[in-house]
Formats: structure tokens, sequence, C-alpha cells
């Protein structure tokens, strides 16, 4: 007698347990779904940013005023050229955003622009 309530009180114990690792695993599946396959995208550079300041950043090149700034590069005039056709830009062809090889960890608009702009090869 004694020994079947010890069986099932281990029963219990085991169905306790099992439903407990269950959720648990079931909660961690669920969060890798969340942030895992799409993945979070990178926010975008802020134009404001003392990287971006450093190197004239904009994220619309026609805000470019400075006329220093707007000139040929590489054979390529100034209203030419834009993150979309930069070798630092890492979106694909048509993407309004991509990451840049210069700003790790952040997103450039493709009509945007920055003293770093090298023409795409
Ligand atoms: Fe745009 Fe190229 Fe400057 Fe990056 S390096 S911000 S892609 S112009």
């Amino acid at each position: 007698m004694k020994s079947r309530r010890d069986f099932f009180k281990l029963a219990g114990l085991a169905s306790f347990s099992f439903l407990g690792v269950f959720t648990a695993n079931n909660a961690v599946s669920q969060e890798r779904k969340r942030g895992g396959s799409t993945g979070a995208k990178p926010e975008m550079l802020d134009e404001n940013s003392s990287p971006a300041k450093a190197l004239n950043y904009k994220a619309d090149r026609s805000k470019i005023t400075d006329p220093k700034l707007k000139t040929e590069r590489q054979g390529l005039a100034f209203d030419k050229q834009s993150c979309a056709n930069c070798t630092l830009f890492q979106g694909k062809p048509g993407d309004k955003v991509g990451g840049c090889g210069i700003f790790p960890g952040k997103q450039v608009a493709a009509t945007g622009w920055c003293t770093s702009w090298m023409k795409k090869g």
C-alpha cells in the first residue's frame, strides 16, 4: 500500500517536472521564433550622431549643400553619387536601406551619401 502511494507521488512529480521542462522549452522556442528567422534589422544611422556628422552623412544626399563636398569623384558627378552605388553599401540592388561598411551595426538609406563614398566597381 505504501509503495503504491509512493509510486503515485513519484508519477505525479515526474509529470509535473515534464510539464515544467516542456513549458520552458516551448517558451524558448517561441522567443527564438520572434527574433529568429527574419532577424531584427539594425536601426537606421542617425544623421546627427557623431560618426555620421564626422563623415557628413545625410540620408538624402540632396541635403548636402557644401560645395566643397559636392564634387566629382572617380569620374562620377556628385548628383550621381549615393549609397546605392557606393562600394561600401551592403544592400542589394533596389533596396531602400542597407548596411554600410563604414557604420557597422547601422543601416543607411540608398539615397544617402557621405564623404567616404566610393564608386561601386
Ligand atoms: Fe553611404 Fe558609402 Fe557613405 Fe556608407 S560609405 S554611408 S554606403 S556613401
